[in-house]
């Protein structure tokens, strides 16, 4: 009973019994991959503005500066949050060290996430799960959603990878494979945190990372990292982490 997120080349069609949106992500090409799916984007959250206080070790000035702004401090950094994760390797060909290696270094990366206040924690209980697995078992774990084989989700507590998209990507990537496989990770997290499908806003910049890249980058360039608005979105910690069916 939980919304899935649903990357995969090809298109996912909607659960048997939901009429909410489903939030297709990476791969997926079907319009409905995008419809109704984008967040909403309000403004970003306004810099804190605050006058010049005086300072005991400068001298008072002589000129009245009525005429300057006052200083436009940065916005103070987001709260931290944890969210714990663990890693299941469910092929044999993918080292399962190897792939918490990628995985972790991604979500730790200083341009991804954490930018935006999340620290994603490796955690042997976690209750959120990064799961990589063959596409029989991605669309059961993805259930009700239908991900044909191909595509990966994240539906509630489970992010679960397409191990094809991850040993070969798709032919519509651009980017190398490593690239790829950081976009998906951070692609499918940035569901589990609650953040949604965008469009390629500019053709030749670089693409949010929450657009559906491999299939629908409309001229914008491969990117693994979430856009700086991304971050801004994302550091409101306004949406619900996991979330389910209309959330
Ligand atoms: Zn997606």
């Amino acid at each position: 009973m939980t919304r899935a997120n649903v990357a995969g080349k090809g298109g996912v069609r909607r659960p048997r019994y939901f009429a909410t949106v489903l939030l297709v992500c990476g791969l997926c090409a079907l319009p409905a991959c995008a419809s109704g799916s984008v967040v909403d984007r309000a403004s970003p959250a306004p810099a804190t503005r605050t006058p010049p206080s005086p300072s005991a070790s400068e001298p008072p000035s002589e000129t009245p500066q009525e005429s300057l702004p006052p200083p436009v401090t940065p916005t103070t950094a987001p709260p931290r949050v944890v969210v714990p994760y663990r890693v299941e390797v469910r092929v044999p060909d993918v080292s399962p060290s190897d792939f918490a290696a990628t995985v972790r270094a991604t979500l730790a990366d200083p341009r991804g996430w954490t930018g935006a206040g999340f620290d994603l924690v490796e955690t042997p209980d976690a209750p959120h799960v990064i799961v990589l697995a063959e596409g029989a078992e991605v669309d059961v774990l993805c259930l009700p959603y239908e991900t044909y084989g191909a595509y990966s989700c994240q539906n509630g507590p489970v992010v679960a990878l397409n191990a094809d998209r991850w040993r070969v990507a798709t032919p519509e990537w651009t980017g190398d494979l490593g690239t790829y496989r950081q976009m998906l990770v951070n692609h499918e997290v940035g569901h589990l945190l609650g953040q949604r499908h965008v469009e390629c806003a500019k053709p030749g910049s670089l693409a949010a990372v929450m657009v559906q890249q491999s299939t629908e980058l409309k001229g914008c360039l491969p990117n693994a990292w979430p856009l700086p608005e991304e971050i801004g979105d994302a550091a409101r910690h306004d949406q619900p982490i996991a979330p389910g069916p209309g959330e």
